[in-house]
């Protein structure tokens, strides 16, 4: 289930929402600055434009990426989509790259092509515009993209951010070019276009990062440990692994328990580390607890032991000489450090009579001595 305070169809719900509305003021920019740009002598401003047309196929890509996302786990994918969104984000990450680049390409032409003709005043206010609403739809954005903690949306925010400062750079230009400076907006055309560039690599590498299972921050993965070691009947804790998927954590951990303690108690304890970790860090959605009576990490020393009834054989052929094997009513075997301790339970009858309890024990450790993967035998009575 999802940790999320949303729902997955909400998430897509307010993704989508959210997306469509940028998407259709980058339809009315786009045709405003072409227009303009036209009628106006900007060609920065027309550029300008045919970039929010270009910004529309990126919008239509997060729907997209939200709407397979966010859809429940099913049998082909048990993990649910959530990297589906992942993997969108990194090729909007990709595309701020090439928007960058282009810029870049795009300013050095103008730069050498030395077009002087001077664009009318009009077009510094679509530009204006342009710059004005771009931010407002990165504030926007941004807003929803943290609340959901969503990858993709965040890239689209940034998005919305860098089309601000390229707007801003055609601002420049156009001022430049109008109070005789033409090489102004080529100059802050280039600085911008890294910027834009730099923000689509980082969102490139996150995602991406995300995508070859990246552990979590080092700060937050110590947190996590401490936390862990800290609940009563963890003794000690490794192999703690994290990775992100989407906009939740997931984790799997080696908790070492007494070795005595029983399946059930062991199960409650790592039940017990799951519910702690989810409640304690809002983002951790699933959490895998492998339970260990020692310290495997290295080598599990008890792999090559058999199992049970494997081991019963072999112990009920030696018991043929003891008469009060047949009153054995439970055996329970103890795998610790390479070997095997066995327990058998007996009622207390069998002592009621004339046995002697201390005799008893020895016929039994006597029947393990042929058997050298067993470390001692321990009679119980009840
Ligand atoms: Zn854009
Ligand atoms: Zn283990
Ligand atoms: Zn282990």
């Amino acid at each position: 289930m999802s940790k999320n305070s949303h729902t997955l169809d909400e998430r897509y719900q307010i993704i989508s929402k959210v997306t469509i509305i940028g998407a259709i003021v980058n339809l009315v920019l786009a045709v405003f600055k072409i227009i303009i740009g036209y009628i106006g002598h900007s060609h920065a401003l027309i550029v300008d434009g045919i970039h929010s047309f270009s910004d529309l196929l990126s919008d239509g890509l997060v729907v997209l990426a939200a709407k397979k996302g966010n859809q429940s786990p099913d049998d082909d994918h048990p993990y649910g989509h959530a990297r589906i969104e992942t993997a969108f984000a990194a090729v909007l990450g990709g595309v701020l790259i090439a928007v960058g680049v282009g810029i870049v390409i795009d300013a050095l032409d103008r730069l050498t092509s030395g077009n002087i003709v001077t664009p009318e005043s009009m077009t510094i206010w679509v530009a204006l515009l342009s710059v004005l609403s771009k931010e407002a739809l990165y504030r926007y954005t941004l807003i929803y993209a943290n609340q959901l903690n969503s990858p993709i949306l965040k890239a689209n925010a940034w998005h919305h951010r860098s089309d601000a400062i390229s707007s801003i750079v055609v601002l420049v230009g156009i001022a430049g070019s109008m109070s005789g400076i033409p090489y102004l907006d080529a100059a802050a055309a280039v600085i911008v276009s890294m910027m834009i560039a730099k923000i689509g690599w980082e969102i490139a590498k996150e995602s991406i990062e995300e995508l070859v299972d990246k552990g979590l921050d080092p700060k937050k993965v110590k947190s996590i440990s401490h936390h862990i070691s800290e609940i009563p009947g963890v003794s000690q804790m490794h192999m703690l692994r994290t990775r992100q998927m989407g906009a939740e954590a997931l984790l799997d951990v080696h908790i070492e328990v007494s070795p005595q303690l029983s399946v059930s108690e062991g199960h409650r304890i790592s039940d017990e580390v799951s519910a702690q970790l989810t409640r304690s860090f809002p983002d951790i959605a699933q959490v895998l607890v492998h339970i260990d009576p020692e310290n495997d990490e290295s080598h599990s020393s008890c792999s090559h032991l058999p199992l049970r009834n494997k081991i019963l054989q072999d112990l009920e052929k030696n018991w043929g000489k003891i008469k009060y094997a047949r009153f054995i009513e439970d055996v329970t075997l103890h795998y610790l450090d390479g070997k095997v301790s066995v327990q058998i339970i007996m009622p207390l009858s069998v002592l009621a009579g004339n046995t002697e309890a201390e005799s008893l024990a020895e016929q039994f450790n006597a029947s393990t001595e042929t058997l050298d993967y067993i470390d001692g035998l321990e009679l119980l009575y009840r």
